[in-house]
């Protein structure tokens, strides 16, 4: 997709795909401020009955952004909208902590990315944080005031 994906190498029970796929959740890890890894959100979600981990992409502190549940996959990461959307989570507890420079970036240039992939605009219609669909603080009130701001990096990315 023109962005450096950090393969993880993780074993799935049983997935099945997306057939549509038209907008992108912005996620917090939020039960701690961890730089955790994808794998580790793997043994999580595998221990709570899931089929591994639910979130597409984790984008760690430094900006690496590493890779979760196959793109291509129905995730386990949005009550009613894991059907439509990819899932992407931003390492830590912004409810707490602001996330990190590297960590905006990266997630303009992903989100950039996957909608050039599948032929969507970054805008506030293709782009949310969990908690405009679910009641939950996700992904946190320092990363979710700076959605629009993520948005607006990503039409940058997306232009140019
Ligand atoms: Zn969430």
């Amino acid at each position: 997709m023109g962005i450096t994906v950090r393969p993880t190498h993780l074993s799935f029970r049983s997935l099945s795909n997306r057939t549509v796929t038209d907008a992108i959740i912005v996620h917090h890890i939020g039960n701690t401020n961890a730089d955790v890894s994808a794998a580790t959100v793997h043994q999580w979600h595998l221990h709570n009955g899931w089929s591994g981990i639910g979130y597409h992409f984790l984008i760690r502190k430094d900006g690496a952004i590493e890779e979760g549940r196959p793109l291509q996959a129905v995730g386990a990461h949005c009550h009613g909208q894991n059907g439509h959307t990819v899932g992407v989570n931003i390492v830590g507890n912004f409810e707490e902590a602001e996330p990190e420079p590297e960590q905006m970036d990266a997630a303009a240039r992903l989100i950039a990315a996957l909608c050039r992939h599948y032929g969507f605009s970054p805008s506030d219609s293709t782009v949310f944080g969990h908690r405009d669909f679910n009641a939950t603080a996700c992904p946190g009130e320092n990363l979710y005031v700076r959605l629009p701001e993520l948005i607006e990096q990503a039409q940058n990315a997306y232009i140019y």
